[in-house]
């Protein structure tokens, strides 16, 4: 017998601590062939039809506009109760959404598309960002969940095909899977969870070799800048027998907890003052310094200027004979400014802060280049041998076309100060040098300062754990 599998979803991941909204334009739409895109290896099963259904997804940022969330929730539930009855669902999202006036936007998601799929039974995957949260609703809601098992996340495809053939085993199975769900009472920022260095590398090892009984086995690392009560890390254990699958999910959790003091920042990491004197004390180049706390793709609003403001007052920076320079600040008035003036005109005027982050500056210099790019106009002002980059909406700047694009050859600059993270890969293997400054912004990865008012406790690192902590495990 065919069986039918629609797939939805919305995603993006969110900073309660970011001043931005996420609004509709803010989301890419895709359906139909599409979208059918995004999962190259289907069909992976000749008696399940995989059908393309709608799946918005925005960048990283601060809250989902509610108005927004309403309306995208709306036309992807018209979407599964049109096709419906379904088998299954595939959930094509992030996991770490926050909505304006809602406590778990995903759980809610879920319970919403299983009541308009149309079957009490429809089985339902999701596949999701390791950086994900996953609340007891969630859990209780979605048959198969799973999620990327690197950081930076290099097995997007892999594990979407992963939820897919989670999705036809689940369907032909002759029972329903079972699942254990533990909540881990630990919250990481980002740039400690890299599976390029231990003990991220381990775990998510140790989770990709599944015991007898088990299918699969996510762990999520949480996001701890989205508050809310589910916001530490989490483990789904799914598969045929009941007690494997307990068993597996309370040793990841408890490999985990027992690891929580071993999760250090993936490389050299400091203020930013003494980034800056790593840089110019190296000899090699280009040396790249991350501006972490205001990382668009981690959710920083992007228009956050306090390293800019260092850097304008640092002479090895702005000096002639070295050049550097920062990307990006998103300020889409001094954008048109730098526009209406003119390539080799004075710039001058205050940025930063266009969302709300409240600290602005008055850049002084010379309109360097000005391209329309994939997101809007960007600009570049010279402070002499500094280039600032101004862009008309939040912008990442990930790989060496995205410098290109505004005339700047990275392997000839100096120093490369860039609102991210850990590189992705074409820039780790373009750095000759990198260390990350642990700056200020709506992702500013000293969490241990944030001043979270939901998230569950004890949570380490904001409390002491029991010494007799063990896993609270649920299953279904
Ligand atoms: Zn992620």
């Amino acid at each position: 017998m065919q069986r039918r599998v629609v797939i939805v979803g919305i995603g993006t991941e969110c900073s309660s601590f970011a001043p931005h909204r996420t609004t509709l334009t803010d989301f890419g739409i895709r359906s139909g062939d599409r979208l059918l895109e995004r999962y190259p290896f289907l069909p992976v099963d000749d008696q399940v039809d995989f059908v393309p259904g709608f799946v918005a997804r925005a960048l990283p940022g601060g809250p989902v506009e509610r108005s927004a969330y309403d309306e995208l929730l709306a036309r992807l539930l018209a979407v599964v109760r049109a096709g419906s009855p379904w088998d299954g669902v595939l959930l094509d999202i992030h996991g770490a959404m926050l909505v304006d006036g809602l406590d778990d936007p995903e759980g809610q998601l879920a319970a919403a598309v299983r009541e308009a799929a149309g079957r009490a039974d429809v089985l339902i995957a999701a596949a999701m960002d390791l950086h994900g949260q996953v609340s007891r609703e969630f859990a209780a809601t979605v048959d198969l969940p799973t999620c990327y098992r690197t950081a930076p996340h290099v097995d997007e495809e892999a594990t979407r095909e992963r939820a897919a053939r989670l999705l036809v085993r689940g369907l032909r199975s002759a029972s329903r899977p079972a699942r254990a769900w533990c909540r881990i009472p630990v919250a990481l920022p980002g740039e400690k969870t890299s599976t390029r260095v231990e003990p991220a590398a381990g775990l998510y090892r140790s989770v990709s070799s599944t015991p007898d009984g088990v299918w699969e086995t996510a762990l999520w690392m949480g996001y701890p800048w989205a508050d809310q009560a589910r916001a530490s890390a989490a483990v789904v254990s799914m598969g045929d027998d009941e007690s494997a699958v307990r068993t597996e999910a309370a040793r990841v959790a408890r490999e985990m907890v027992d690891a929580r003091d071993d999760f250090a920042f993936c490389g050299p990491s400091g203020s930013l003052r003494w980034a800056l004197d790593e840089a110019f004390g190296s000899h090699v180049a280009p040396f790249f310094v991350s501006d972490t706390g205001d990382n668009p793709t981690a959710g920083g609003s992007g228009d956050v200027v306090t390293t800019l403001r260092t850097l304008l007052a640092d002479a090895r920076v702005i000096g002639d004979r070295d050049s550097a320079v920062w990307s990006a600040l998103v300020d889409p008035a001094a954008g048109r400014l730098a526009a209406t003036s003119g390539v080799g005109a004075t710039f001058a005027a205050e940025v930063g802060g266009c969302f709300g982050w409240p600290d602005r500056l008055r850049l002084t210099g010379t309109v360097g280049r000005l391209v329309e790019g994939p997101t809007g106009l960007l600009a570049v002002v010279r402070v002499s041998g500094l280039s600032v980059v101004l862009t008309e909406r939040r912008t990442p700047f990930h790989t060496l076309a995205d410098y290109e694009r505004v005339g700047i050859d990275i392997r000839r600059t100096r120093l490369v100060i860039n609102k991210i993270g850990y590189l992705e890969p074409e820039l780790d293997d373009a750095a000759a040098g990198w260390v990350m400054a642990l700056t200020e912004g709506p992702v500013d990865q000293r969490i241990e300062h944030l001043r979270l008012e939901k998230l569950t406790r004890p949570t380490h690192p904001f409390d002491e754990l029991p010494a007799d902590w063990t896993p609270a495990i649920e299953t279904w």
